[in-house]
């Protein structure tokens, strides 16, 4: 349930409330924006009488909230929220990022890759240092030696990084290497005590959709974070599970305005694993861009033959290079002022 609090209301009106809702056993979420402030009120509301908050002075009105989903909800907090990634990266109400690199780390080629991808535009280096490999007897990740160089990296550039975590028990090691982004893989995009150990932190989190998920469970996933206490969460579509064996998976651009419409948290689109091929994969990007996400992760290898893990469906920095000039154009496109037509 929210209740929209009337312009005049001061604070000390909006506090008492708070208290109050508060004393009859409900958890709030106050969001005050340019033009309003709204309440979000956590918990079983089906025992409050909607009418009797609406005849307070200070409530403009009320209106219940169906979803389960309260913190991700726009309804909750009608403006964008702006995730700071460090390094003076922004994402979100605006802001469009792209994150690139290889999947995993694999040694000193990263920083090649990753001077590359900045060369062409890219804000964010990504790569991975625990895999999730769906089969236990693949490479697994260069591990903590692979976060050390993505934080040498990182340095070297200025850019934020964006790595997995995979287990609870390691989230203390990526705070302590000072990793920007954290992403939660779609294979563990329902491992609630892992959504719970990140949502304890204030670092932001990548949270990518669950291989057969559907919108309302990922806005739950993020829900999880949030409930924690952390509000810095950037949502991605990676592509899901379909009857449709042509490609790895099949990219729901839908999920990406969807997502706008039920939240106020960026929205990224994946279009390398959505895709599984790299032939796919800058078609699906700029789709993803026209869409309108907030911003992009695209996999990116100096020699895709040889890389450790999917290398099927990597760019290589001259592929990345064209597909940046490209998505450039597109997203000025979708954000430039049509003129009303006369
Ligand atoms: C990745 O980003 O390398 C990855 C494993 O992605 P996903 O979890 O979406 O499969
Ligand atoms: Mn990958």
């Amino acid at each position: 349930m929210i209740a929209v609090v009337k312009e005049t209301a001061t604070q000390d009106q909006l506090d008492h409330f708070v208290k109050w809702i508060e004393g009859r056993g409900f958890k709030t979420n106050v969001s005050q924006g340019d033009n309003e402030t709204i309440v979000g009120i956590i918990g079983d509301t089906t025992q409050i009488d909607p009418f009797l908050l609406e005849s307070m002075d200070i409530i403009e009105r009320v209106q219940r909230v169906s979803e389960p989903f309260k913190k991700a909800n726009r309804k909750f907090h009608p403006e964008d929220t702006v995730v700071d990634c460090g390094h003076g990266v922004r994402i979100g109400g605006g802001n469009f990022q792209v994150i690139a690199g290889p999947c995993s780390v694999e040694g000193k080629n990263l920083f090649e890759i990753a001077r590359a991808v900045k060369a062409s535009g890219a804000t964010m280096l990504r790569g991975g240092a625990y895999k999730p490999r769906t089969s236990p007897y693949s490479y697994q990740g260069m591990g903590e030696r692979g976060l050390d160089l993505l934080v040498e990296a990182s340095a070297e550039l200025d850019m934020p990084i964006v790595t997995e975590v995979m287990d609870p028990r390691d989230v203390q090691l990526f705070l302590d290497k000072g990793i920007d982004v954290m992403q939660i893989g779609a294979r563990n995009a329902q491992n609630f005590s892992l959504l719970r150990e990140v949502g304890k932190t204030q670092v932001p989190v990548l949270l990518k959709r669950g291989l057969s998920e559907t919108i309302d469970e990922l806005l739950m996933g993020a829900e999880y974070i949030m409930s924690e206490g952390n509000p810095n969460v950037i949502l991605c579509e990676r592509g899901i599970r379909t009857f449709e064996t042509r490609t790895r998976n099949t990219f729901d651009v839908n999920a990406i305005p969807v997502l706008h419409h039920l939240s106020h948290l960026p929205v990224v689109g994946d279009p390398s694993h959505a895709t599984g091929y790299t032939r796919y994969v800058r078609p699906a990007a700029y789709a993803a861009t026209a869409a309108g996400a907030d911003g992009l992760e695209i996999e990116v290898h100096n020699n895709p033959s040889e890389a450790w893990s999917d290398g099927a469906q990597a760019l290589t920095p001259a592929q990345f290079d064209d597909a940046m000039r490209r998505i450039r154009l597109i997203r000025e496109a979708v954000t430039a002022p049509v003129e009303e037509e006369k």
